[in-house]
């Protein structure tokens, strides 16, 4: 990897803050984990389409018909960006926690799910109606597959299964084997449900190279803002699942019935589940950033990510009291997302005062994997541990952690100056 390749630009590059120490400094976003900020791209996309805004599948006006052709063109685009197979479905809905709670009220009756502790809290706790099996922390990729294979074989025979499983953990940045995972779920008859929150904005996410059947991610993460994301894959449990939101947009026919009550056919269509004036916007903002980074090359883009995670580490490294936090060892391959503890600090002191002293943004806390990151800090699940959490004394162990993350909008300089406030 080298430095030559330069970042995308982004929104938020003007904005300053101001530090406790005076004056102002430009403002260093390093929690793309998060939300990361919009392309530049995608914002002008969008404020080129905003004059054209109307309502989609509602009118015969034009710019009624001209969105519902973008709205539509969007889906399209995701659909080629996630390599989707003849008949799968694109759904639009509010994010990955909107979409995976939408598979959750499409599982077939019966459904079995199997779901590592290690998921973020999207991933883990939508599946509540379902048997769920929850599965132990692997402590490496290898172990992760032999795990599934092991938990899947000892429940047999089932009938319809599901496995939920993060394509790059929201924690640590580590990538898990999706690909194998997906072969282990379809050789024991279960399907498989990729959460590319943390992913997608980072690499290739093919759902036919993959071999998954679903997958999910946000717009906000994805350098396109305006509450949007997206469940993509197979049309059947989708079709035969009962509407996510029942409304105007999924029904096809709705008539009174002599006795008084209401007969409703709804839409085969991914519209079935898209119910209410649809997030014309936020589709066409994700198509964007679809675009953008399927220009870039995801090849550009992951050698400076890449680039930028060697300086974070080797600075990181240099600091005897850090401890950076990983399933899978140090070396495993991660999107530049990382998390470590500082021995001594308060993870959320640490935090404020990156932001007071030193204009950074970073994230602090349990980061909405709590099952993880107590695992990863040994401790207690009794102990409470979000933000603002009192901090065990020097010696003890921390109680929550400090994420930064980083993406295809980051300059050298806010790495550079991160590394230079840890120190
Ligand atoms: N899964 C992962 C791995 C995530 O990192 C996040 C967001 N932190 C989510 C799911 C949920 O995304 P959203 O808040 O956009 O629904």
């Amino acid at each position: 990897p080298t430095a030559a390749a330069t970042p995308l630009p982004v929104l938020g590059r003007d904005v300053t803050v101001p530090l406790v120490t005076g004056g102002e400094v430009a403002y260093a976003a390093l929690d793309y984990a998060a939300s990361a900020p919009a392309l530049q791209r995608v914002w002008d996309d969008v404020a080129a389409y905003a004059p054209y805004y109307g309502s989609v599948h509602r009118g015969a006006g034009y710019l009624s018909q001209l969105s519902t052709d973008l709205f539509e063109n969007s889906r399209r685009t995701v659909a080629e960006f996630l390599g989707c197979r003849d008949g799968d479905q694109v759904v639009f809905t509010r994010s990955t926690t909107d979409s995976l709670n939408l598979l959750a009220g499409a599982l077939p009756a019966g459904c079995r799910v199997f779901v590592f502790e290690t998921e973020h809290h999207a991933s883990l706790l939508p599946w509540r109606d379902a048997d769920v099996t929850c599965l132990d922390a692997p402590r490496t990729p290898a172990q992760a597959v032999e795990t599934l294979e092991r938990a899947l074989a000892a429940r047999e025979p089932y009938g319809p299964a599901l496995v939920c499983v993060t394509g790059a953990s929201n924690v640590t940045g580590e990538l898990w084997p999706v690909r194998e995972l997906a072969a282990a779920a379809h050789a024991h008859g279960a399907r498989i449900v990729l959460d590319a929150a943390q992913l997608a904005p980072h690499h290739p996410v093919s759902v036919t190279d993959l071999d998954a059947d679903w997958v999910a991610f946000s717009g906000h993460k994805l350098y396109a803002p305006f509450g949007a994301g997206v469940l993509a894959g197979r049309a059947d449990w989708l079709r035969e699942a009962e509407p996510y939101l029942a409304g105007g947009g999924a029904s096809r026919s709705v008539s009174r019935r002599a006795d008084g009550g209401v007969d409703v056919q709804w839409h085969d269509s991914a519209a079935r589940h898209e119910a209410g004036s649809p997030n014309a916007i936020g589709a066409y903002a994700i198509a964007s950033a679809c675009k953008a980074l399927t220009e870039a090359g995801f090849d550009t883009l992951v050698a400076r990510e890449e680039y930028l995670i060697g300086k974070v580490r080797e600075g990181l490294a240099e600091v005897p009291e850090v401890r950076v936090l990983s399933l899978f060892g140090d070396d495993a391959p991660r999107v530049g997302v990382l998390s470590f503890v500082v021995d001594g600090w308060n993870s959320s002191h640490f935090a404020a005062a990156l932001s007071a002293e030193y204009g950074i943004g970073v994230r602090d806390g349990l980061f909405c994997a709590h099952p993880l990151v107590r695992t990863l800090l040994g401790s207690d699940p009794e102990t409470q541990g979000e933000c603002g959490a009192p901090q065990a004394a020097p010696g003890e162990k921390s109680l929550n952690a400090i994420r930064v993350s980083f993406g295809a909008g980051t300059p050298d300089e806010h790495v550079e100056r991160f590394v230079d406030a840890v120190k």
